[in-house]
């Protein structure tokens, strides 16, 4: 359950000091203090990031990159801070490599869409894993429908792991881009998508990340992975809604045409032609999400200071506990074995529909989720209607995942 791009050993962090930072895990729900292992759906927020929200409104909101006034000058260079401090987290090699999305399904949309308008003619494919979030399948789907291409599929074993053998043959000349993801919402699978791109690239192909689910396990290098593209939200990493990040290799940017047009994404504007400003507001048309990139750079910051070594190694023992802990469970089988497994935990228990013992749980103060995790694809392949998936940041606790266990058993008896 550890990836292969592991970074030097981190230690374990002082979880109940961090937990006091995060109000809402201080609240109950049906009187019960509130465990919530939903992580991978979105993360609760530190205080200085609900902070960063409210001071921006409170103090100095305005539209930023177009006014000579103090307040817009002020929200500018925090919105553009921002991009720095995002830049440095992943190692960007260019500030302007970093472009604010609305969250990661907008960042592969505007891929599938300004890719697949300048490269994707009939015949062409798009290859994708059959363990994608429905944000990495439908986008493609649509523009290879548009373009008369067609979608190629990485199969998977029941362990929940590629079949990495089928990759070369796959990597046929029709293939021009790799979409993949990094870490599986549902099964908690860590793809090897270094080993990915480098196949890939031997044969010439761009690589599309999809890093919803490792951006706030794993340490990201952009440069290490050598990924064209690498997309991720706000709101799985601690920060708000409504923000995400699509960073880019600048050459790739550069060829790619615009995703929408508007405010901010020209240089000039006439009715007989309209030039396109530089990077990164070539595709950020439009007002942004100024709260919310602010909020996301206090994120960012927040991720340094604990230091995501030391959130894998916590969260590394935490989920290793959690797997014990719940094979104790009499007819529990897990769904989605994979060697290299990371922060979600899917599961079933015997025949019981994961929606019950969901709403069981939940009666009990205990959130996860429960269906098909926008994985339809997945469920298909094992032949089931949905997991129960309980998916832990590094605030969870082994108290929770007693809690957790002595629920489930307790749910069991109920409906049993
Ligand atoms: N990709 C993966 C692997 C995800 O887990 C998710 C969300 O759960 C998404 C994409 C979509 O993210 P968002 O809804 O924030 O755009």
């Amino acid at each position: 359950m550890r990836d292969n791009l592991t970074v030097a050993a981190g230690t374990l962090l002082d979880v109940q000091k961090l937990r006091a930072e995060f109000p809402i895990l201080q609240t109950t729900v049906y009187g019960k203090p509130l465990v919530y292992l939903d992580n991978a759906a979105t993360t609760q927020k530190p205080q200085r990031v609900i902070d960063a929200i409210t001071g921006y409104y409170s103090e100095y909101n305005s539209n930023v990159h177009r006014g000579v006034h103090y307040l817009s000058q002020k929200a500018t260079a925090a919105h553009e801070e921002s991009r720095h401090k995002v830049a440095a987290f992943i190692n960007a090699p260019h500030v302007h490599e970093v472009i604010f999305t609305r969250g990661t399904t907008d960042g592969i949309n505007i891929i599938a869409s300004s890719f697949g308008r300048k490269f994707l003619k009939e015949g062409d494919s798009i290859l994708i894993s059959a363990i994608e979030h429905h944000s990495n399948i439908v986008p493609w789907q649509m523009i290879c429908e548009d373009r008369g291409a067609n979608l190629k599929v990485i199969p998977v074993n029941n362990k929940g792991e590629l079949i990495m053998d089928s990759l070369d043959d796959l990597l046929d000349e029709t293939v021009k881009l790799v979409a993949v993801t990094y870490v599986s919402n549902t099964l908690g699978t860590v793809n090897p998508v270094k080993e990915i791109i480098e196949r890939a690239h031997q044969k010439s192909i761009p690589v599309l990340v999809d890093a919803a689910q490792a951006v706030q396990h794993i340490q990201l290098d952009v440069q290490e992975l050598d990924a064209d593209f690498v997309v991720f939200s706000g709101h799985k990493m601690y920060g708000p809604t409504g923000i995400g990040v699509l960073y880019g290799k600048e050459a790739w940017l550069n060829e790619l045409p615009p995703y929408q047009g508007g405010g901010d994404m020209i240089k000039s504007v006439s009715f007989k032609k309209t030039t396109y400003n530089e990077l990164p507001l070539k595709f950020e048309a439009g007002t942004p999400s100024i709260a919310e990139t602010i909020a996301l750079g206090v994120a960012v910051d927040y991720l340094q200071e604990i230091g995501i070594a030391n959130i894998q190694e916590t969260e590394h023992q935490l989920y290793a506990y959690a797997v014990d802990a719940l094979k104790t469970i009499d007819g529990l089988r897990f769904i989605g074995e994979a060697k290299n497994r990371a922060a979600s935990i899917s599961f079933l228990i015997n025949d019981i529909h994961p929606f019950d013992l969901g709403e069981i749980l939940d009666k009990q103060g205990i959130a996860v989720r429960t269906g098909h995790h926008c994985t339809e694809p997945i469920m298909q392949h094992f032949n089931i209607p949905g997991t129960v998936r309980a998916s832990i940041a590094f605030y969870n606790t082994q108290e929770e995942i007693d809690q957790l266990v002595a629920g489930i058993k307790r749910a069991v008896t109920m409906l049993s």
